[in-house]
């Protein structure tokens, strides 16, 4: 199979994961909306790049303009981006534009004959689902951590110019300005293979929180009653109504467990609690449980992970 991976310039380790799923199907071609990080790209397997002639827009609606003109020189069997919020908009909008099928949050993909096939949870994790998709090409989009982004080395890709023509509704919008949100230096959440979250026990003071988790090179998560009370930004909420977070290790510190927060964790590999209540909801679905108050059990974690 010949599987199309959307990239901006600079790669994230979940582009490198989206790489690695495509090459679970077959050879990769990059669309690089920018200046190509070649080497990266050599060391992760791709041959072939192209790049969009006249745009480096990273809107949605360019990027599909883009994709659909890469789609029509191609013809790839799949297109394969990651499942962040732009990843998704702009997957959304090819499979309107090229009228194929498109699955989000994949965490496996397999060819059966010449047909795609991508495995994605469902039900906050309760179901286990397949989709075959018919109507090619499969506009795939992929869950962070679900894939290992291990190295392929081969030669420096053979990069191409792409024309591409912008639509009528693209052109249309102009964005003038764009505010970037400061960055904490951490990985963000829903990418995070470690997050430690923090929960009304921290009461206010997240500092332990964020040490725990800079010392296991992690994000920082948080409930909504943490969130709520301003003790931390809203964009570090896990739960129903916040990030749906899929980390090879959760670390949940002075949260009591309510449903509303755990079900978006359903994706986590192997969850820690950390509560003074052995009654804490938490502790049902942790693999491991430290009773006890956090101002004690974390600066002895921290400490035993510094040795
Ligand atoms: C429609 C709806 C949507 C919601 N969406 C979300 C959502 O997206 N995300 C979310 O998180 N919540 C959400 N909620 C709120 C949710 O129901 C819970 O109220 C919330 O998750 C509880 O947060 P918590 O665990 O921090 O607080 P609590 O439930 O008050 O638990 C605090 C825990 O800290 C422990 N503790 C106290 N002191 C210490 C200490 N020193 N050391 C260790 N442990 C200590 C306590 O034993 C307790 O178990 C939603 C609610 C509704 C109704």
């Amino acid at each position: 199979m010949h599987v199309l991976v959307v990239l901006p310039p600079r790669l994230s380790s979940a582009h490198l994961e989206a790489i690695a799923a495509a090459r679970t199907l077959g050879t990769v071609t990059a669309l690089v909306t920018g200046e190509p990080d070649v080497g990266t790209l050599a060391r992760h397997g791709v041959g072939h790049v192209m790049v969009p002639e006249a745009t480096e827009s990273s809107e949605p609606a360019a990027v599909a303009d883009a994709a659909v003109a890469a789609v029509r020189a191609l013809a790839p069997d799949a297109v394969v981006l990651t499942s962040s919020f732009a990843g998704k908009a702009v997957a959304g909008r090819l499979a309107v534009l090229l009228d194929c099928g498109a699955v989000s949050d994949v965490t496996a993909l397999r060819a059966e004959g010449g047909t795609v096939v991508a495995s994605k949870p469902v039900l906050q994790g309760t179901w286990a689902t397949e989709c075959a998709v018919t109507r090619g090409p499969a506009v795939i989009t992929v869950k962070p951590t679900a894939f290992e982004a291990l190295e392929a080395p081969g030669p420096e890709p053979q990069v191409e110019r792409l024309a591409v023509e912008l639509s009528a509704a693209t052109r249309a919008v102009t964005v003038e300005a764009r505010d970037g949100r400061p960055t904490s230096g951490r990985p963000p959440l829903e990418e995070a293979r470690v997050v430690v979250a923090g929960g009304r026990g921290v009461e206010g003071d997240f500092r332990l929180v964020e040490e725990l988790a800079d010392v296991l090179g992690g994000a920082v998560g948080a409930t909504r009653v943490a969130t709520d009370e301003g003790w931390i930004d809203h964009a570090a909420q896990i739960g129903q109504t916040g990030a749906t977070i899929s980390p090879r290790l959760y670390v949940g510190v002075g949260i009591s467990g309510a449903i509303h927060h755990t079900a978006a964790l359903q994706g986590a590999e192997v969850v820690v609690a950390v509560n003074t209540d052995p009654d804490a909801p938490i502790f049902e679905l942790a693999d491991f449980g430290v009773v006890g108050d956090l101002t004690e059990v974390l600066p002895q974690a921290i400490a035993a992970l510094r040795e």
